[in-house]
């Protein structure tokens, strides 16, 4: 399976949760990012008010749940999480408004989904600290207006510009996550490593986090799988280089770290479309994908690795990703 985005069982939950950093100095690298959530945290601290809200932007892994959970034990305050496809309707929000206390974290992961019912509600609720319930059915039902604790919303999305402008307006500041660099990764991997209680070699560290697509998740759970790896081959707690490179080959990452998806999307332009540029919808049916997974779990990463480009009319693989397939390019100039 996909060692990113859902379908993850609860063991792998409880596992991730286990290797979570619990506080900004704890968090590795984004340096930008911790740089200015520290300075908006203390602020407030400080002044002795809540946090201004907090918008975290990026692909999925990059730690946009884990930042979530730092800013509320940062502040001290109680965290509740939901997300956007769990509100189905104002009615979920409001309820969950009116139960908020004073100095809370409310996390909206995949803030883009919520239902456009809910997401007015929450204008009002973010800039106002304030609420209409809605009370009975039909023309009976009234509406009472509530007057909300101060309180902190963490939206996580893959891209801000997801969000509608009014609702991305009401974020006092937008924190962008990129990919992780082989550095961070390594440091991520050690830190993991220790805190499961095993030991791994410098350079089985570094092949993980150069094969990780720059995702702290994927880090994480491939060094599970190493120590899966190392645990039949008869070294258990002894993650080498060699128990890396075998745990990489079984779960077929390869040498770019890309996974199913990813090649999969290459292999396309590449051969079924010849090189001809793809739409999105198109390039998501050939591949069997919702067009959002191909665009904020897959694209990202390869156009950042220079395999794919876009132009006005879709999106074409470069010499580079004929060249990762074993694929001669065509020849055509076509780039
Ligand atoms: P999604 O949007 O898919 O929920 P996310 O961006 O919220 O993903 P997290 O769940 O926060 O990602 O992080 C995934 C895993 O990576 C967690 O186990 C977390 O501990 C680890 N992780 C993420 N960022 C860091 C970091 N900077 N330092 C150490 N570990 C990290």
């Amino acid at each position: 399976g996909r060692l990113v985005g859902g379908g993850a069982d609860d063991a792998e939950r409880a596992a991730e949760a286990a290797l979570r950093p619990k506080r900004l100095e704890d968090f590795v690298g984004q340096q930008v990012v911790r740089g200015q959530l520290s300075v908006v945290l203390r602020a407030a601290l400080a002044r002795g008010v809540v946090p201004d809200h907090v918008l975290l932007s990026g692909p999925p892994g990059l730690g946009k749940t884990t930042l979530a959970m730092i800013i509320a034990n940062e502040v001290d305050g109680v965290l509740r999480i939901t997300s956007g496809p769990a509100i189905q309707h104002a009615g979920d929000l409001a309820a969950i408004l009116s139960s908020l206390e004073e100095g809370d974290v409310l996390f909206i992961d995949e803030i883009h989904r919520l239902a456009r019912t809910a997401e007015e509600m929450l204008y009002l609720a973010m800039e106002d600290y304030r609420v209409d319930v809605v009370v009975g059915k039909g023309p009976g039902a009234t509406s009472i207006p509530l007057t909300l604790p101060p309180f902190t919303v963490v939206g996580a999305t893959t891209r801000a510009g997801l969000l509608p402008a009014p609702l991305r307006d009401r974020f006092g500041f937008t924190g962008h996550l990129d990919y992780y660099g082989p550095g961070d990764l390594t440091r991520i991997v050690t830190r993991s490593a220790s805190l499961l209680g095993v030991s791994i070699d410098a350079e089985a560290a570094s092949e993980l986090a150069r094969r990780s697509r720059g995702t702290p998740r994927i880090a994480n759970r491939l060094l599970r799988r190493v120590q899966d790896w190392a645990q039949v081959h008869g070294t258990p707690g002894r993650l080498d280089l060699a128990a890396a490179r075998g745990a990489l080959e079984v779960f077929e990452v390869d040498e770019l770290g890309l996974d199913r998806l990813d090649r999969s999307v290459l292999q396309t332009l590449c051969t079924r479309f010849a090189g001809a540029p793809v739409g999105l919808s198109t390039l998501a049916v050939s591949v069997g994908e919702e067009p959002e997974t191909i665009e904020t779990v897959a694209e990202p990463y390869l156009f950042r690795e220079g395999l794919i480009v876009r132009t006005p009319r879709g999106r074409m693989a470069t010499p580079a990703a004929y060249t990762h397939l074993g694929l001669r390019p065509p020849d055509d100039g076509a780039l």
